[in-house]
């Protein structure tokens, strides 16, 4: 009753963001309205902006402002190998890393049955699609090394394998810089079975 409507209502739509709880939604609301008015304002435009922008790539579902991303028609990249991930952060972390010079499929998600999320909802119409253009000879599977990345690795690999295209799966295992003794014992059992002849 303390709190006006409008700022009830701007509390309960920062809930929608990952992580904002009921404490943080109310410091943002607060900070906004008595000393950040402007940032704001600016916010508010640019989330308009973007959400009426910002699509998937007709090509490998990056989020992006053209219908073909700048990934997908540069012509530096190698069009032989595509790197199937999860979300378009991952597709960051890899450019960031470097070294890659393939293109992407991206998921935007993984395969959940019990939450509704099947093969259609991870674009694998789209995905057979690319398989058919015939230029592709390796699918790199990026996906998270928890239950449900697995599961939708392996559901992905039987598509590939089905073309005859090579399916690899990116390798899990000890951290860079890391020390065996405070690895969990599923990370350092992957890590065994992933060895490498040197
Ligand atoms: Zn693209």
């Amino acid at each position: 009753l303390l709190i006006s409507p409008l700022i009830q209502n701007l509390m309960a739509a920062l809930k929608c963001l990952p992580g904002v709880g009921p404490k943080s939604a109310q410091r943002m609301a607060f900070n906004i309205l008595e000393r950040n008015r402007d940032a704001g304002l600016r916010l508010s435009a640019l989330l308009q902006e973007a959400i009426h922008k910002v699509k998937n790539c007709e090509s490998c579902r990056i989020l992006c402002e053209e219908t073909i991303c700048r990934l997908c028609s540069h012509h530096g990249r190698d069009r032989s190998i595509l790197c199937v991930v999860e979300t378009p952060a991952d597709v960051l972390a890899l450019e960031q890393a470097g070294g890659y010079r393939g293109q992407y499929f991206v998921l935007m998600g993984r395969l959940s049955p019990l939450d509704g999320i099947g093969p259609d909802a991870i674009g694998m119409g789209l995905f057979q699609e690319r398989l058919k253009e015939g230029h592709i000879k390796e699918v790199i599977l990026a996906t998270n090394p928890t239950v449900e990345g697995e599961a939708t690795a392996h559901y992905i690999a039987e598509l590939v394998k089905a073309r005859n295209i090579r399916a690899t799966r990116i390798a899990h295992g000890v951290p860079f810089g890391g020390e065996l003794e405070y690895l969990d014992g599923g990370t350092l059992a992957r890590a065994l079975l992933a060895r490498l002849v040197v």
